[in-house]
């Protein structure tokens, strides 16, 4: 264990907490002030501008009484698992952090530092997985109710697996890399793991879909015909060069629509589901003229480095939470391996907390491509037929209560979405939906 721990506890004459928060804390602050700053400035807070009238969101005008009864259904079925999950992942990440579980687990580990480390992030994860599979197949079996997965137990397992992997990867090196930091620099390592979350967080993004989709989905360009004629031309028309709508085998796992866009720059992609393609072929063009929207405005770019940001930030905050609680935790630094625990328990728990204030900014942000697929396409009277056909297929959340919306809608309602295409059509005076 890295002796210079002991030694920043004590303090230096005049080297202020010694333990290196001070500097950990200023720096969080700035980061902190940087972050809001530019997403208080860049945030589109009002997506139709000045003067949109006000049109109330109302489910009960658009949707049928067997509609909204499904919806709610389905909503009830799924908000115990869903909710049992996120207890599940505060529990798990509560134990880690607050007591000396994890760190006592990981020490019956023998062997050099790196291996107790990899070890110990093995075995947190996979007693993670396995205390939420039930959950997981809970969750599977009310989809498959309702007509909504299309999976086996096979692939559904195989999907989860390489999710499993993808994390123990991803976080797990992560994780790693702190401890290692840590074991050379305990009072600064935060620095190193800042700018290595930064840089990380912008490669992940550019890479993610050339690297992690084509490991859950294949996918083909648009077959030649006149939807692939319209939606390139309609790209044209709007200024943004796009080579290719790709489609995804998205059939294979589920019976929903949908479409995005990816990466950014050489790996920037516009995808639709191969769910969507037999769809009215406005519809598709009014999805597509959304995800244009995102195209446009480099929303992927803007969004990977305001999260880097934000990981940044994070990691800054993870260094003095660690300093705070590694006692309770029963660790004597983040270089000691048995830290692993309480790494991967703050982490989770960031990542947590953090998700509402990223739902905030997420809304405004689709609500202005909602915005940009009205300009576009001057239709909105397919706008609500789309988004209408959309909830119903996908049997979204037609009237989310407070506590859903903060924690899972990163997009704006379904309600709110219409009422915002009512507001658009008053504005431009063109006749209300
Ligand atoms: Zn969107």
């Amino acid at each position: 264990m890295p002796r210079s721990d002991v030694a920043g506890r004590v303090g230096r004459p005049g080297a202020g907490t010694g333990s290196g928060s001070r500097a950990a804390g200023i720096a969080l602050l700035v980061l902190g002030a940087v972050l809001m700053g530019v997403v208080a400035v860049t945030t589109p807070w009002n997506a139709l501008g000045p003067g949109a009238p006000e049109v109330r969101p109302d489910p009960a005008r658009d949707f049928t009484p067997a509609q909204l009864a499904r919806a709610d259904a389905f909503d009830a079925a799924t908000s115990l698992p869903g909710y049992l999950s996120l207890a599940l992942t505060l529990v798990i990440a509560g134990v880690l952090v607050l007591t000396p579980v994890g760190a006592r687990l990981i020490g019956r580990i023998r062997g050099p530092w790196w291996v107790r480390a990899i070890l110990g992030v093995l075995g947190v994860y996979v007693v993670s997985l396995l205390l939420r599979w039930p959950l997981g197949m809970w969750m599977e079996t009310v989809l498959r109710e309702y007509g909504l997965s299309t999976q086996t137990w096979g692939t559904w397992t195989a999907d989860r697996l390489k999710n499993f992997g993808l994390q123990i990867v991803l976080s797990g090196v992560a994780v790693l890399v702190i401890v290692a930091l840590a074991r050379k620099w305990p009072r600064t390592w935060w620095i190193p793991a800042s700018l290595g979350a930064f840089t990380l967080t912008v490669v992940l993004s550019f890479a993610y879909p050339v690297v992690v989709e084509p490991m859950f989905n294949t996918f083909t360009p648009l077959p030649a015909g006149q939807l692939r004629a319209d939606l390139l031309a309609m790209a044209a028309k709007d200024g943004v060069p796009v080579k290719d709508v790709l489609v995804a085998d998205a059939s294979r796992r589920t019976t929903a629509l949908n479409a995005y866009v990816s990466g950014f720059g050489a790996t920037r992609r516009i995808v639709v589901y191969d769910t969507l393609v037999s769809q009215p072929a406005d519809e598709v063009k009014l999805i597509v003229a959304h995800e244009l929207g995102h195209a446009k405005r480099d929303d992927v770019l803007y969004g990977t480095l305001v999260g880097a940001l934000g990981a940044a930030a994070g990691t800054c905050l993870l260094f003095i939470a660690v300093q705070a609680l590694r006692r309770r935790a029963g660790v004597s630094s983040a270089g000691d391996p048995r830290a692993v625990g309480l790494l991967v328990g703050l982490i989770s728990l960031g990542t947590v907390l953090s998700g509402p204030a990223q739902n905030v900014v997420s809304r405004q942000i689709e609500a202005r491509a909602d915005a940009h697929a009205l300009d576009l396409t001057r239709d909105p009277a397919t706008f609500v037929a789309m988004q209408k056909s959309l909830a119903v297929r996908n049997i979204s959340d037609l009237s989310p209560n407070a506590l859903e919306y903060l924690l899972y809608a990163s997009h704006p309602s379904t309600a709110e979405r219409i009422a915002m295409a009512r507001s658009w059509a008053g504005l431009n005076g063109l006749p209300r939906p």
